[in-house]
């Protein structure tokens, strides 16, 4: 809220008003965001037939859109990957308790709900037109469903409801189609541990943890969109591929790129407080210096091989132009804020200056005057003051009032004296007063024109910044690469997942006395469509299972990956199945939440994409959970059957029988040995199906007591006993 008008011409209450309204989708200062990431405010539109979602960041001026036929799982899925702050909901969809609870589940954004004039087709064409540039505008006609469009328009109209002037940020329009990226649902990004560990919900421990070596602010955010959308299209992550390779062989030229790339501030969301009016002159020079570093970087731009890298270099604008204009307006050494002053640089305009010299100068001026004062009038005490309610005095103590000539004028009595002015005290207060006053309004004037000038650079700013922020991902891939020892997979339209040599990214930068223990991969649509795997607990199974699906990713983000070869066949969506108590508090119980992710896997999975299954059904009954896997492998590998690439760990050594069912079944465990009674992990992965859990004796390296653990034991044997055709598998197996 703010005062409207000047306080000192304004008659009775200065009015006041509401300028800006600030939600968690909203937040534009610097302080309240996460540098590192985005701030998305989404819209939805969710029909019976169709669902149109928008996602904008206000703070970065980037918007994408997309429609398709309504499902929720796929809408959660959208939520997921932007991961916004605040949904705007139509009311129909609100009263929908079951996607409430869903929303719950599986955000945390806070949810607005808004009537339906939000989704009005002329206002969001309108609204939209005012908004982006034609040729953004035109990029709509992909979409033909209208909803897509009517949510854009929401988005818009909330934003200028709530934004006043700043909705005009907005410049960047992405039209996308949820199959131009691979898609995962909201519990496999959590568990994959993309973006941020599955326990503190920190950085440290993800993916994004380990690849992100970018130097700017920029990059950080769009290292992470591309963990959040990795690509489909082969050619596109080739064409990135290639330029990591460049960059990773070139060290000179990836140290040239990143050492410039390091003094790139963040001028997306400068550009936004530049539209917001409150953009600082350190800012505007913290712009130049930017300029001046991308200028470097133009430089060697020719001795880029790899067309994406030209094709980057080639979108970064320098801006020589604003960059002189903002040099030649701005001082050198300006003040950290606006209402400072004194930010317009000497020689930029002689009123100016000549206004600062007539303020400079006042101070000798004074004392001049009260020099003589005290010599005409021979008060040799006279003193020449100021305070705020009478502006410059004369004061005369008490004893000497009879000296006071005729044209002071009495202004104030005091006990010790009185206080006069002059008719040429009031004409030099008055040019004091009005000077500073006109000197703010010329600064602000000249910082206006400045910020209007650089607001008509906005679009070139834009790809300038995504250029920049690109570059400095290719370059920080390469950097990870060369330093973890990373290889360029083969992507290619294939349906083979083939990897030597994989590894854990994270967990390899996790081991500290021990080495991790590489292990090969093989998956495709032929004679290994499942692999199932067995093995002590323990042993490694999740870590092997999650190291093929983040180096699927890495591979479609374009980044190198952890093996000594691996062919990637491109992947359409992965899911997964990965044991962990989370939801529970939604309402949901631990089986519930595992029997909802395998029902969603089933609903979606297609012949291109890669499930990972860790153990389904163990939370329930041995029998009930060990038919449910069996039967969703057979779901999974049938003639006929969805025909996915999958992983399946399990401890019911029951289900390595499939592999003489069906011939694209293979058996995979992982090897351990037993020493005595104790366990040693070999961490390899080896054919065949495993002989035990050795359950007991990792509970005893877990540190359960010695009486329990022989307890354990002796339950065992009773059991096998008792049970014969427990004891058979067991015996075969050995
Ligand atoms: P459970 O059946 O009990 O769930 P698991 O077989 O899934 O166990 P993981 O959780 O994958 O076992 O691995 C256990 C630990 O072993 C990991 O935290 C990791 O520290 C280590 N580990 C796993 N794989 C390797 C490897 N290839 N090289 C070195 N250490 C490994």
């Amino acid at each position: 809220c703010e005062q409207m008008e000047d306080p000192a011409t304004a008659k009775g209450v200065v009015k006041r008003d509401i300028i800006r309204i600030i939600t968690p989708g909203t937040v534009t200062e610097d302080s309240m965001l996460s540098e590192g990431r985005n701030n998305y405010i989404a819209a939805l539109l969710r029909t019976d037939d169709f669902t149109g979602i928008c996602f904008a960041d206000i703070s970065t001026g980037v918007t994408y859109v997309t429609e398709f036929l309504t499902d929720d799982d796929l809408i959660f899925s959208e939520i997921a990957r932007f991961a916004p702050k605040e949904i705007i909901i139509d009311e129909r969809t609100a009263k929908d308790r079951e996607f409430r609870r869903s929303c719950a589940r599986n955000t945390t954004a806070s949810v607005d709900v808004v009537g339906d004039t939000f989704y009005d087709s002329e206002h969001a064409k309108n609204i939209i037109l005012d908004t982006f540039t034609p040729d953004k505008y035109a990029k709509l006609s992909q979409l033909s469903t209208g909803t897509a469009v009517k949510a854009l328009g929401a988005v818009l109209k909330y934003l200028r409801d709530t934004q006043f002037s700043g909705s005009a940020r907005m410049v960047d329009l992405e039209v996308y189609s949820v199959s131009q990226y691979l898609s995962m649902s909201p519990q496999c990004r959590r568990n994959l541990e993309l973006t941020e560990n599955i326990q503190t919900l920190e950085k440290k421990g993800s993916l994004l943890w380990v690849i992100d070596r970018t130097v700017t602010s920029m990059g950080r955010r769009a290292i992470r969109g591309c963990i959040e959308k990795p690509l489909v299209d082969v050619k596109e992550i080739n064409r990135r591929l290639d330029a990591v390779q460049e960059l990773c062989s070139d060290i000179i030229l990836r140290s040239k790129t990143r050492e410039n790339l390091k003094s790139v501030f963040d001028i997306e969301r400068l550009m936004t407080r530049v539209a917001f009016r409150s953009v600082t002159p350190r800012d505007m020079q913290a712009f130049v210096r930017t300029c001046d570093s991308l200028e470097k970087i133009c430089q060697i731009a020719p001795e880029y091989k790899a067309p994406l890298l030209r094709e980057l270099a080639a979108d970064l604008d320098t801006e020589q132009e604003l960059c002189e204009r903002i040099r030649n307006t701005i001082d050198d050494d300006p003040p950290a804020l606006v209402k400072d002053g004194g930010y317009i640089r000497p020689g930029f305009s002689a009123e100016i200056d000549e206004l600062r010299e007539l303020l400079r100068n006042t101070k000798d001026y004074l004392s001049k005057m009260e020099a003589e004062l005290k010599e005409t009038t021979g008060i040799k005490n006279l003193k020449i003051g100021f305070n705020k309610a009478f502006g410059y005095y004369i004061e005369v103590s008490k004893s000497q009032t009879g000296l006071v000539p005729d044209y002071f004028i009495r202004r104030q009595t005091l006990t010790t004296g009185e206080r006069y002015v002059t008719a040429e005290m009031k004409e030099l207060e008055n040019r004091i007063i009005g000077g500073s006053d006109r000197l703010q309004r010329l600064e602000k004037a000249a910082y206006d024109e400045l910020c209007d000038a650089m607001l008509t650079r906005l679009e070139t700013v834009q790809r300038t910044a995504k250029a920049a922020a690109m570059l400095d991902v290719i370059a920080a891939f390469a950097y990870v690469a060369a330093e973890n020892g990373y290889v360029k997979p083969t992507v290619d339209a294939s349906s083979v997942i083939e990897i030597k040599n994989g590894r854990h990214p994270v967990v390899e930068q996790f081991l500290e006395s021990e080495l991790f223990v590489p292990n090969d991969t093989l998956l495709d649509c032929d004679k290994n469509l499942v692999n199932v795997i067995t093995g002590p607990n323990m042993a490694g199974k999740s870590t092997y299972m999650r190291q093929t699906a983040i180096m699927v990713i890495m591979a479609q983000i374009g980044c190198f990956v952890p093996a000594a070869s691996a062919r990637i066949g491109i992947v359409d969506a992965i899911f997964t199945r990965i044991g962990s108590a989370d939801n529970i508090f939604a309402g949901d119980s631990t089986f519930m939440v595992e029997m909802k992710e395998v029902a969603y896997t089933l609903r979606n999975a297609t012949k291109r994409s890669l499930i990972i299954l860790d153990e389904i059904g163990r939370g329930t009954s041995t029998y009930d959970g060990m038919s449910i896997a069996r039967a969703v492998i057979e779901t999974i590998c049938r003639q006929g059957g969805i025909g996915a690439k999958t992983m399946f760990a399990t401890h019911y050594h029951e289900l390595t029988d499939l592999d003489t069912v069906f011939d694209n079944v293979k058996n995979y465990n992982i090897a351990a040995k037993k020493r005595g009674d104790d366990i040693v992990f070999l961490r390899r992965i080896v054919k065949g199906p495993a002989d035990d859990s050795y359950g007991i004796e990792v509970a005893k390296l877990a540190g359960i007591p010695e009486q329990t653990i022989a307890d354990a034991k002796r339950a065992l044997k009773d059991l096998l006993e008792k049970t014969p055709e427990i004891r058979r598998v067991r015996e075969d197996s050995e």
